[in-house]
């Protein structure tokens, strides 16, 4: 499980941001202020490190000087409330892998910190779920020790539903992401994949229809 730290000082934003990665699967700590993070990066490692620019005591970019050396394996992304190019130059000059402007989307947020993430191979190549392993860049399926044979589609969609396990995805959104332009929305479609994937992997039980909105893999 990837270890976030965040590092906000407005309480609500720190809050939402926390929560928001934590229903994907994260885990984050939060350090409300320069120095505490800069104590907290003694400490401990990382993974990421989501960074607000004015912060009290030690602001982001004196945090970013003082954390240089870890720079190399602790991809930051900072969070600024200005929107004027200089800033965002200036972060990305001390090291900062990607920045995010105030307000933001928690689409937005998630999206950039699983880029960022992937770029630094912090991402799992192996997820387990129950006696199921997934290889992600194989892009292959075992059941305890058998292996079971996936389209690419029926992967896709195991994928996008395992990375976001718990919770209930509509429909549209699911097509959306496994198979993108290149179909109209096609119910009947999705709904046979979601069949050939409960019957593949004995998930019958696991992948729940959810009423009105689509699916959910439940574990
Ligand atoms: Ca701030």
């Amino acid at each position: 499980m990837n270890k976030i730290l965040i590092v906000e000082d407005e309480m609500a934003i720190r809050d939402l941001i926390k929560i928001g990665l934590e229903s994907h699967g994260y885990q984050c700590e939060c350090a409300s202020d320069g120095e505490l993070a800069a104590d907290f990066l003694e400490q401990k490692n990382y993974d990421l490190i989501l960074l607000d620019i004015m912060l009290p005591k030690v602001d982001g970019y004196e945090l970013l000087e003082y954390i240089k050396q870890t720079l190399e394996i602790t991809p930051v992304i900072f969070i600024t409330a200005k929107s004027q190019t200089k800033d965002k130059i200036k972060g990305l000059n001390l090291g900062a892998d990607d920045y995010i402007t105030k307000p933001f989307e928690m689409g937005e947020l998630i999206a950039r910190v699983e880029a960022v993430l992937r770029r630094f191979h912090k991402t799992s190549e192996k997820i387990e779920i129950g006696d199921i392993t997934i290889h992600v860049v194989a892009r292959t399926v075992k059941k305890r020790e058998e292996k079971i044979d996936l389209t690419p589609k029926e992967f896709d969609l195991l994928l996008l539903l395992v990375q976001n396990k718990n919770m209930a995805l509509y429909r549209e959104v699911i097509f959306e992401k496994v198979w993108g332009e290149e179909l109209e929305f096609e119910t009947r479609t999705l709904d046979l994949h979601i069949q050939r994937l409960r019957k593949k992997l004995n998930w019958k039980d696991k992948i729940k229809t959810v009423y009105r909105i689509g699916y959910m893999l439940e574990v």
